[in-house]
């Protein structure tokens, strides 16, 4: 989509990935003032300071440091989160968010949606007074990093298996186990590690702070997809917590199925990101490449082939806009946060192929950004449950049956 006010110039080759208009249903007009704002301050942060670098972090596999940061000073973490030196968002301006750091970069999307998405709502939704006013204001400054940490080598998809365990002595627990693929895991300050207690068998939260002992986290190297964000693979032997460190609102799976509702709606509009990229650049790059005496946007079938990824945007920004009402309502449901999920990810993944497709030989190449989409798009596909979870969790709605629990 396009804020108001902003040039439909062709693009140089230079400035491929600046975006263009893609907001045919006039999603704009429907905005506030405040999210036009939060908008353009995200959208100006990736057009100027994120596409001219990002590429070579990538390559390299490298935090954006730099990046990161200034999405604090940017005041653009926080989730919606109210109070607790969180940046004022409504739902819908935090899905902009989420869509406008996308389009510049998964890792950095990624990031956020760590840090924001999982970290501090986790604190926010479960965790005490005295926990959000230690954690939050500096989260929102990006001062001090969080980490989720779920998964576990063992159970990715059936998360709620999970066999970490937390065993209580008086005020102290002692946690013991393996988690992988974890955001921020390496580099966090606060990790939010979940664990079965042995003495009820539920799922708890806890909040295991950086220099822990017992607690050790590996950077999972030679990845593919969403280079400039690290993921870790920890292992917790013997660490011990204190109670005022347990989440007091997280009393079993359930509350960690709460938080991961809220992140899926944020994947769905971080896809939509990704997907707008994909096509502005396609569209910018077909304008300017000659073959045949002529540039690619004179013949039918690159015609089409654009339109098509026109509508699947569109469709996808419709269903992000409804998001946000919703959630704005207190109407979000994981039947819905789960199909925006799917088909967001999914109609992302089959808009950028063709994105690629269009750019011939140069959109394998980094500077022209549809690679890096490419690739980060699988992991996206996959994390916060992959297409084929979302569709077992609608399946389960549509027909009152549970085929994977
Ligand atoms: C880049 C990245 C970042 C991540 N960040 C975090 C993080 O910060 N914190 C965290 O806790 N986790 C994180 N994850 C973990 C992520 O949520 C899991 O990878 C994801 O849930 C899938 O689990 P899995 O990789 O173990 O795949 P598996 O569960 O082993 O799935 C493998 C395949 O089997 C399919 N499958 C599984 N069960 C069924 C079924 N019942 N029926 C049909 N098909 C099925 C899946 O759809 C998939 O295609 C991250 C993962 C990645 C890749």
């Amino acid at each position: 989509m396009t804020a108001p006010g902003q040039s439909h110039n062709p693009l140089q080759y230079r400035n491929i990935g600046r975006s263009l208009n893609t907001d045919y249903f006039r999603i704009a007009d429907q905005l506030t003032p405040d999210e036009l704002a939060i908008w353009r301050r995200a959208r100006d942060f990736v057009d100027d300071e994120v596409l001219p670098v990002i590429g070579d972090y990538w390559e390299k596999a490298e935090l954006p440091w730099p990046l990161l940061h200034r999405l604090g000073e940017l005041a653009l973490v926080g989730d919606g989160i109210e109070g607790y030196g969180c940046p004022p968002m409504s739902p819908v301006a935090a899905g902009l968010v989420h869509m406008e750091l996308n389009r510049g970069d998964g890792s950095i999307g990624t990031f956020v949606g760590v840090q924001a998405g999982l970290a501090m709502q986790s604190i926010a939704m479960l965790g005490s007074p005295e926990q959000k006013q230690r954690w939050l204001p500096d989260m929102a400054k990006v001062t001090t990093l969080g980490a989720f940490a779920l998964t576990e080598p063992k159970h990715g998809s059936d998360a709620v298996a999970l066999e970490t365990t937390a065993t209580r002595d008086g005020a102290t627990w002692t946690i013991n186990g393996e988690k992988k693929w974890i955001g921020n895991g390496t580099v966090g300050d606060v990790i939010v590690v979940w664990a079965r207690d042995t003495a009820d068998g539920q799922v708890k939260g806890f909040l295991v702070e950086k220099g822990t002992a017992g607690y050790r986290a590996d950077r999972i190297d030679g990845k593919g997809s969403l280079r400039s964000i690290w993921q870790g693979h920890l292992r917790l032997t013997d660490v011990r917590v204190d109670e005022s460190n347990r989440l007091p609102g997280a009393r079993s799976f359930k509350d960690t199925a709460r938080v991961l509702a809220g992140t899926r709606n944020a994947v769905a509009w971080g896809a939509l990101g990704h997907a707008v990229a994909a096509y502005d650049i396609a569209l910018a790059y077909c304008q300017q490449r000659e073959q045949f005496d002529k540039t690619l946007v004179n013949f039918q079938i690159v015609q089409s082939r654009l339109v098509k990824m026109l509508a699947e945007v569109c469709s996808m920004q419709l269903i992000c806009r409804q998001l946000g009402r919703l959630q704005n309502d207190g109407a979000l449901t994981d039947t819905i946060a789960a199909i925006a999920k799917m088909n967001n990810t999914s109609k992302a993944r089959q808009v950028i192929a063709e994105a690629r497709d269009l750019l011939g030989g140069n959109g394998i190449l980094l500077d022209y950004h549809v690679i890096r989409h490419m690739a980060d798009i699988e992991a996206i596909h996959t994390y916060e449950g992959t297409e084929t979870i979302q569709t077992l969790i609608v399946g389960r709605d549509i027909t009152g049956v549970s085929a994977f629990v």
